[in-house]
């Protein structure tokens, strides 16, 4: 047995590129296949903390992400009418990094991809795999390009449905939470320097996250009985209702929910696996492994620092020891992310039974400030 020396990576979105930079920073080889042809990202927002920005640094990338978004002061909690209860200004633990960031999604793709053309990594679009055998020394992959390939280790990155996870693990499979998320982005208000989540309202909040000088967006996270599909055409005026009842900024900027081709609905599906996320010479991470709900703002977080301990661990030991180091380093911390993100769901669903929102997510927000 030896280390990896050349690994496969299926699924070039935040955890599929970040591994690749990560193990080919190591010295180990690395393909990606990724499904979509045009390797096209979601338009709005994406919300992240200190913890993300620090281990995008370990990638030399960090600054390269602050600057693409909109480093700003914390979160703070409002009342329906946009008064504030309390406020959460971030904990900046990698020093000189901003401790919450806003940056549009295409704006993270490009900060990644640029890296990994850099690097010279492989990425092959439009291809992924039409089956693979796990030998105990090593994984032969046929791809639906009609090409095969022999690897020390598959990752499976490719997302909340995952392909990979449905072979070895056909019984995982998300299930629908009971929310779902509207997300549009709007311009900013000039002296916006907060992401703001408004409370109060009967199954669900609301609230904003800056993305740049010029933009913000809104999310709002409601309860969606019976998880109903909505035509596209309805969705700027459904949103709106989920937004109704706001004051503040909030309500002020929700006005602006408009085009119904610019709101981005997603039902909250959420699949936690237990650990190990390995079979044999097959790891899964990122949302494939541990996908939560939005409410901590933390999936791609959890992705890049699956990445960053993956790439450690394979540059340190053999295959199967570097799985098992990187599943005791990781399971616990995502795990705790995932179960408390899903936690909070269901205290805006159930607010009889409710705990407290703001302290489970400060309690979160200080937990992830230590090193993974
Ligand atoms: C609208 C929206 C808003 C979000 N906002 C936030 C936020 O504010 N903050 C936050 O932290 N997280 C947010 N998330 C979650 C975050 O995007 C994910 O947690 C994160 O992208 C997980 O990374 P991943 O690489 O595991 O999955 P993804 O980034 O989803 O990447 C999976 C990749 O695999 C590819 N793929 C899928 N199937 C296959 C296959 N069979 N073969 C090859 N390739 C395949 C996909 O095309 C995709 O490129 C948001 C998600 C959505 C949908």
């Amino acid at each position: 047995m030896s280390k990896a020396q050349k690994v496969l990576v299926v699924g070039g979105g935040v955890a599929g590129l970040a591994v690749a930079i990560g193990l080919q920073q190591r010295g180990i080889s690395v393909e990606v296949v990724e499904r979509d042809k045009d390797w096209k990202v979601y338009h709005v927002g994406i919300i992240v903390q200190a913890n993300f920005i620090r281990a995008l640094e370990v990638l030399g990338l960090g600054k390269a992400a602050e600057k693409a978004g909109y480093p700003y002061k914390g979160v703070r909690f409002m009342n329906l009418a946009g008064d504030l209860i309390a406020e959460l200004p971030g904990d900046p633990a990698a020093d000189g990094l901003a401790a919450d960031l806003g940056l549009t999604r295409p704006a993270l793709h490009e900060v990644l991809t640029t890296k990994v053309k850099e690097l010279g990594i492989p990425v092959r679009l439009g291809v992924t795999f039409q089956c693979f055998e796990d030998s105990g020394e090593a994984v032969s992959v046929d791809f639906t390009d009609g090409t095969n390939g022999t690897y020390d280790l598959l990752i499976g990155c490719d997302g909340n449905y995952s392909a990979v996870r449905k072979v070895l693990w056909p019984e995982a499979t998300p299930k629908f939470t009971g929310q779902g998320v509207w997300r549009y982005n709007v311009p900013r208000p000039k002296d916006l320097e907060w992401s703001d989540l408004y409370i109060g309202k009967a199954g669900g909040k609301a609230g904003y996250c800056p993305l740049s000088e010029e933009e913000m967006y809104i999310f709002a996270v409601f309860e969606e009985p019976g998880n109903p599909k909505f035509a596209p055409e309805t969705l700027a005026v459904e949103m709106q209702k989920r937004l109704e009842g706001f004051g503040g900024i909030l309500g002020e900027a929700a006005k602006a929910v408009t085009d119904p081709a610019l709101v981005v609905y997603r039902p909250l599906e959420a699949c936690i696996m237990p650990d190990p996320w390995y079979q044999g010479r097959i790891v899964l991470i990122g949302d494939s492994a541990h996908s939560a709900t939005p409410h901590l703002g933390q999936g791609a977080a959890m992705a890049v620092e699956d990445a960053v301990v993956l790439a450690e661990e394979l540059a340190n030991r053999e295959v199967p020891q570097a799985l098992r180091a990187f599943m005791d380093r990781r399971f616990e911390r995502a795990k705790l992310v995932g179960t408390s993100s899903i936690q909070l769901g269901e205290w805006e669903m159930h607010p009889e039974s409710a705990g407290d929102p703001v302290e489970l997510t400060d309690r979160i927000r200080k937990k992830l400030a230590e090193p993974v």
